[in-house]
């Protein structure tokens, strides 16, 4: 059965649209090799933030996840997933090609080593949308992941969201509520929580903690390059010999 597709088909259309790789040189334009890892519970807002975020901040390229659920209506291979057969995923498992890879809701996912090639491209970070299973592996393994997790207000807010999706069966909903309950419940690791209330807010936040790691992941290539110019200027011995007023060296 091909259902509506939800989420992801959107955060592709973004990649799609023009990925966004900039040239500038601040770090509102540039990635800096980091890996921002996004999880939330279903209804959780995350596709339409980081569509938005993506739409604003340059330099970020979306991880296109392998999965063993079936492409819903609108989704392409490719582009919102890899679609892979269950044994065509074991085997991956088998040869080692993932980064990390997870059971959620009854279908398989992985992040496929060979997308952290992304990275070798300049001025690139990459974002990963996976659930926190996947999230942990990928700590583990990357130290420049940055753990992001993104909840709903409340759960009251959550069940309407889901039930204005008009995806799922109230049995359904009962299951993601319940998911997403386990889920905040295990986020302690994360280094970052956003709770999407407004929508504006959550996008801004993102956008902060965003260009705050690339800021911290650039500071002491900015220093060595400004000492660089200070001392083409001014020459190596600038300051030297010079003294503050209580004759103390400088
Ligand atoms: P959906 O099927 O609705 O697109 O995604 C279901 C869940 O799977 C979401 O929580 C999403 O974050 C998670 N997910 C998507 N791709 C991956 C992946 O590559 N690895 C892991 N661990 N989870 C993923």
């Amino acid at each position: 059965m091909c259902l509506p597709a939800v989420g992801r088909g959107e955060e592709l259309h973004i990649s799609r649209g023009g990925e966004s790789v900039g040239s500038g040189s601040s770090s509102r334009s540039r990635g800096e090799g980091l890996i921002f890892v996004i999880s939330s519970p279903s209804g959780g807002g995350k596709t339409t933030l980081l569509r938005k975020v993506m739409e604003q901040v340059l330099g970020l390229r979306f991880s296109i996840s392998y999965t063993t659920r079936p492409p819903r209506c609108g989704e392409e291979d490719g582009k919102d997933y890899h679609f892979v057969s269950p044994l065509v995923f074991r085997k991956m498992v088998e040869r080692g090609e993932f980064l990390e890879c997870a059971e959620v809701l009854g279908n398989h996912y992985g992040t496929a080593l060979h997308n952290l090639d992304i990275l070798q491209a300049q001025n690139t970070d990459l974002l990963l949308d996976v659930d926190s299973q996947g999230a942990k592996h990928v700590m583990e393994r990357m130290n420049q992941a940055v753990l992001i997790f993104v909840l709903p207000p409340s759960p009251q807010v959550l069940r309407e969201r889901l039930l204005r999706r008009g995806l799922d069966s109230p049995e359904t909903i009962q299951f993601r509520l319940a998911s997403a309950m386990k889920e905040i419940s295990e986020a302690h690791g994360y280094h970052y929580t956003i709770v999407n209330d407004r929508m504006e807010e959550a996008v801004e936040e993102l956008k902060a903690i965003i260009l705050a790691e690339r800021c911290r992941k650039r500071r002491d290539s900015v220093l060595k390059q400004k000492i660089k110019e200070w001392e083409e200027v001014h020459g190596k011995n600038y300051g030297r010999g010079l003294s503050d007023k209580c004759g103390k060296p400088l």
